[in-house]
């Protein structure tokens, strides 16, 4: 869920502040010059290719109502540093969600060969962020080829099926990354279409496809960069997907035969 800026955030008692930087962690192995892969990995698919993945929102956000109403840069306007997120009608959290899925991408294309960074490498209700220009930043701060950012959608509950979001061409934030981020989020629908995951009934007419100016994430990236709303949280049969092990990994599946498709690999 992407929409609605820091409103359940302000909902919530703050606790002390116990950690949580904003910044994504990058541990010292995925230093730029860290050794290079080994020879018997040369010959994967994706050796030598590097991949950003952004799980989208913290846990811990909706603890941290100061921090991530703070605004930041979007893109030529701003917005707050994040949001909490949606969850499922029983309470499955986005983050988790997110979290959960990016972590089967990531072993996944690792096996492949790729060289994988997320934006967030843990998942707890003492963190908070990063914020929206700071994942927005991240493909290019770690030379990715690509980012996809990971998201569930809370709209209403009738209202079922994933879709991809892309950056509007705007001069001069995205105008260099807005071709390929539509070729992205192509690819990366192919991939949903291809293990059978239903298409957006509310949005998109029917394309599973969304072009928008208002995502920070995308607006603050210097990579081709597309966002993935699995699906609707509040949609029972969406809600059964996201909560169990096999649905998530068929949503891994998607991203990651997508990623394999734009980079035709
Ligand atoms: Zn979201």
């Amino acid at each position: 869920m992407v929409a609605i800026a820091g409103l359940m955030a302000s909902m919530s008692a703050m606790p002390p502040v116990v950690d949580g930087s904003g910044r994504a962690v990058v541990p010292a192995s995925w230093a730029l010059d860290a050794a290079v892969s080994p020879p018997s990995s040369s010959s994967l698919p994706l050796s030598g290719v590097r991949i950003a993945i952004d799980p989208g929102h913290q846990l811990g956000n909706h603890n941290f109502p100061r921090e991530i109403n703070k605004p930041v840069p979007a893109g030529g306007f701003s917005k707050p540093c994040n949001t909490t997120g949606t969850s499922t009608n029983g309470g499955y959290p986005e983050a988790t969600l997110n979290f959960r899925i990016a972590r089967l991408v990531e072993a996944r294309l690792e096996a492949l060969g790729a060289q994988v960074y997320l934006t967030r490498t843990r998942n707890s209700e003492s963190l908070w962020g990063p914020c929206v220009n700071v994942r927005g930043e991240f493909g290019a701060k770690v030379h990715a080829r690509l980012m996809v950012s990971l998201h569930g959608d809370g709209a209403v509950s009738s209202g079922r099926g994933f879709h991809v979001i892309a950056p509007k061409a705007r001069d001069p934030w995205t105008t260099d990354i807005a071709r390929p981020s539509r070729r992205l989020a192509r690819a990366l629908r192919a991939g949903f279409d291809a293990r059978g995951i239903p298409r957006s009934s509310y949005v998109g007419g029917g394309t599973a496809l969304s072009i928008r100016s208002d995502l920070g994430t995308l607006n603050m990236s210097d990579v081709p960069v597309a966002m993935v709303e699995v699906g609707n949280m509040r949609n029972a049969s969406d809600a059964h997907r996201m909560t169990t092990r096999t649905g998530r990994i068929r949503y891994a599946r998607a991203v990651v035969r997508g990623i394999r498709l734009y980079l035709a690999r």
